[in-house]
């Protein structure tokens, strides 16, 4: 199965970019920290953050709970640590999920889309995707892009500081 995360609330960016590269990353948005382990036993799920103390707890040195501690502080270098750390892949399902929910998107054509984006997006894209919980559409255009580049970027950094 697909490794799956649960973000705490420290590593929010680095979520929303481990989202963008298509993988599984719930947000975990309270304070209580023993909710936080039973969440993640519950799904399965690998914790992300940046308490060192979580990693002392027995049910982490044990196996029992997977942990990775972000120790960088910038996001997108955050990023890199734990494509590191994990083995993951930065070209895993990129733009395969709804970066506000984290549901899996569903491929739209126009037609379906036609009242849901702006006159100027339906007459330049013919791809859409969507999210079946908050109903928004995501298409290629200037802001996709972006995000594009920035995977690349991530990615070239990644691979010239493993290089030395
Ligand atoms: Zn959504």
């Amino acid at each position: 199965m697909d490794i799956r995360f649960l973000a705490d609330n420290n590593v929010g960016k680095l979520a929303r970019w481990l989202r963008i590269m298509g993988y599984d990353v719930v947000l975990f948005r309270q304070e209580d920290d023993g909710l936080m382990i039973r969440t993640a036993l519950a799904e399965d799920r690998v914790i992300l953050t940046k308490d060192a103390e979580l990693v002392k707890r027995r049910i982490v040195s044990n196996g029992t709970l997977r942990v990775a501690l972000v120790k960088e502080c910038d996001p997108e270098r955050q990023v890199q640590e734990v494509v590191r750390t994990l083995n993951l892949d930065y070209q895993f399902r990129p733009f395969s999920r709804c970066l506000e929910c984290n549901q899996a998107l569903i491929p739209r054509d126009k037609e379906q889309v036609r009242e849901l984006v702006p006159v100027h997006v339906l007459e330049t894209q013919t791809r859409y995707t969507q999210c079946p919980a908050c109903h928004r559409v995501y298409w290629r255009g200037t802001h996709w892009q972006a995000m594009v580049r920035g995977l690349a970027a991530l990615q070239a950094g990644h691979d010239n500081s493993s290089t030395g």
